[in-house]
């Protein structure tokens, strides 16, 4: 049996104080208060104004309690992760968990990373305002973002091409030192090497030669290296030609593959 809806409150006489009073001047008054409410809202638009503030005390609780409180206190990082607004790189119904302390889905089987291996990646090339960087898995930009508020030049490259032009989009509309390309991050993206650091947001099983090759003496490349279901986080440093390896933490990113969705 159906259930019948309550439609007690509809069509009850509201006391709007329209008509009521005897004194002609009182409907005019109201009236007069009730434009100049009108015309204020869109100044105060509390229900947008909640929202933003509402992200932007949930961006400082993230950067509180799992960044600083891990151990990352590079203070140019933390300001960036304060700034960027996580939210707008998430696909709309999952934007209540933007700060959440873990990766999102953002289609096309791919994700982005939890805010904290994103600090952490950040922090371990030691950004600079000079520097020229290279990423490779642009997935939803969120890193570029991060990337292009403390370096010169942000260079990302993503193989899924929806998720590269809808990136590509969005981090236009933000930055001007961000260039995004559709293609295989494998090679790199010799016209503008050398980089001071790469960033390497999908995981091979071996470190892509092209990488090596495409780092400044000096620089340093941050990269998940290992099988599918967990690998290494690897610093390289170049120094006098060769790479010093050092081994973070181990962490689980989607695969690195080529155009035919083979693992590298
Ligand atoms: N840095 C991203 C997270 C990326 S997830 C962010 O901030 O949101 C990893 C991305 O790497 C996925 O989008 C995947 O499509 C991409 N990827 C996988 N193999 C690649 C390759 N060979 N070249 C470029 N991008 C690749």
């Amino acid at each position: 049996m159906k259930r019948s809806l309550d439609k007690s409150g509809f069509g009850t006489p509201m006391d709007s104080g329209f008509g009521v009073s005897r004194s002609p001047g009182k409907p005019v008054l109201v009236f007069f208060i009730l434009v100049f409410c009108c015309l204020l809202l869109p100044v105060w638009s509390p229900a947008a104004d909640t929202t933003e503030a509402a992200y932007a005390d949930q961006r400082e609780k993230m950067v509180a309690l799992q960044i600083e409180a891990r151990g990352i206190h590079d203070p140019q990082v933390l300001k960036a992760m304060r700034k960027v607004k996580r939210h707008q790189f998430v696909p709309e119904s999952l934007r209540g968990r933007a700060y959440a302390d873990h990766p999102l889905p953002i289609g096309e089987g791919q994700t982005i990373s939890q805010p904290y291996i994103v600090a952490l990646m950040t922090a371990v090339v030691k950004p600079e305002p000079g520097m020229k960087v290279l990423e490779i898995g642009t997935g939803s930009g969120y890193q570029a973002a991060i990337l292009a508020e403390l370096c010169k030049s942000v260079y990302t490259i993503e193989i899924v091409e929806v998720l590269g032009k809808r990136a590509g989009k969005l981090l236009a509309g933000l930055y001007k030192n961000v260039h995004v390309r559709i293609g295989d991050g494998y090679q790199g993206w010799p016209q503008e090497a050398p980089f001071d650091a790469i960033l390497v947001t999908c995981a091979p099983t071996k470190v892509p030669r092209p990488l090596e090759d495409q780092l400044k003496e000096g620089g340093r490349m941050v990269i998940p290296v290992g099988e599918s279901w967990v690998q290494e986080l690897v610093v390289l440093t170049k120094r006098n030609g060769r790479l010093e390896r050092q081994e973070i933490i181990p962490v689980r990113f989607v695969p690195m593959v080529d155009a035919k969705g083979r693992k590298y």
